[in-house]
């Protein structure tokens, strides 16, 4: 599993190792961190590589699956690393397909509701094509998945690699970072140190978001069908972002005011997943609401952040 590091790479390592698989995990550290997968190092089956996948590799013995994960995925991750976005979806993605191919194993590759670009359709359908900006800031990260896209059918079509894509819409959870900029962890964080919130633009913009654990079903439920066009996964539930911010507030027990900051160019306006094809086929929906999701997820920060439990 490349990216198994990360935030959802680490919680697909704990799924897939309670299952009984053996687990090699690779990963750069780039956006991810050893902290999130060290309560299974010395456990049997799991073993962690510091490789980055821009760089050719191979791994030894036997492999059933080849998991991409690989990939900083917060806006403020991949405008600091724009080069290295467009790599690991590009060279990145094509190593591990080859890796894929060699072993004869299947493939899972991790895009994004970021292919819808700011849609025009709503909600999104994997039918869409999407609006997306190819030489705004997002690019590096929209494009690199679109390719990454694009080279694993290619892989399918010309070698018969066992593909599978999930375009994953907003997912939050512990082990996030805290200051990786995405909304969740940033407003959590101002809720806990009772600072203001900050939403961008006027707040009207809108998003859903799936914890984790539901994300994690989705990816193993995919990754053993037999469908090769992508699939999206994420939660249907759709809200503004000053709706959210309400909610967090409410949630951590914050009385800190909002305060409005200027959006950020080619922020997509509405996003909210057509889920019904993940339902048909793999029988999946999510089912963590969000009080459930940010109470968890506000014992994990509030424990990070050392402040007293209440
Ligand atoms: P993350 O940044 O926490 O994890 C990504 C991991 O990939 C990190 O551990 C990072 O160090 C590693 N990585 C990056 N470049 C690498 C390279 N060249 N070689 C080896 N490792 C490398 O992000 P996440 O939220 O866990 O996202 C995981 C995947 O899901 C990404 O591909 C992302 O694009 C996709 N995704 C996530 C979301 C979301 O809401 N979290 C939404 C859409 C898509
Ligand atoms: N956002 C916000 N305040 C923040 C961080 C993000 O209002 O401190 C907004 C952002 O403009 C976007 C939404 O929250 O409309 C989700 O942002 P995030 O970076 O989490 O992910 P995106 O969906 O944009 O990839």
């Amino acid at each position: 599993m490349a990216g198994a590091a990360g935030f959802i790479g680490s919680h697909l390592c704990d799924r897939l190792i309670g299952d009984g698989h053996e687990v090699v995990g690779v990963d750069n550290f780039i956006t991810g961190s050893r902290e999130n997968v060290r309560h299974l190092s010395g456990r049997p089956g799991f073993s962690l590589i510091e490789q980055d996948i821009t760089e050719t590799f191979d791994i030894e013995g036997h492999i059933d699956a080849v998991m991409n994960l690989a990939s900083p995925a917060s806006p403020k991750d991949y405008l600091e690393h724009p080069i290295e976005t467009l790599e690991v979806g590009s060279t990145g993605s094509r190593h591990l397909l080859e890796i894929a191919q060699r072993h004869q194993a299947r493939y899972l590759l991790t895009s994004t509701s970021e292919c819808y670009g700011d849609p025009l359709e709503h909600p999104q359908s994997e039918s869409y094509w999407g609006n997306v900006n190819s030489v705004g800031p997002r690019s590096c990260y929209d494009e690199s998945k679109r390719y990454a896209e694009a080279i694993t059918m290619a892989f399918h079509r010309k070698f018969g690699v066992r593909t599978n894509i999930a375009r994953i819409f907003n997912t939050y959870g512990p082990r996030m970072q805290l200051d990786d900029g995405r909304v969740v962890p940033a407003f959590i964080d101002q809720a806990l140190r009772g600072e203001p919130f900050t939403v961008f633009g006027n707040g009207s913009q809108t998003r859903s978001f799936c914890y984790v654990s539901d994300m994690v079903d989705g990816l193993v439920r995919l990754s053993g069908s037999e469908e090769r066009y992508p699939v999206n996964l994420g939660n249907p539930v759709e809200m503004t972002i000053l709706e959210f911010a309400e909610r967090i507030k409410r949630a951590a027990g914050s009385t800190a005011p909002i305060e409005f900051k200027p959006l950020p160019e080619d922020d997509p306006r509405r996003r909210r997943p057509n889920i019904s094809k993940a339902k048909r086929l793999l029988d999946w929906e999510p089912k963590v609401d969000l009080d459930e999701g940010l109470r968890l997820t506000i014992a994990y920060f509030r424990q990070k952040i050392e402040l007293p439990q209440t």
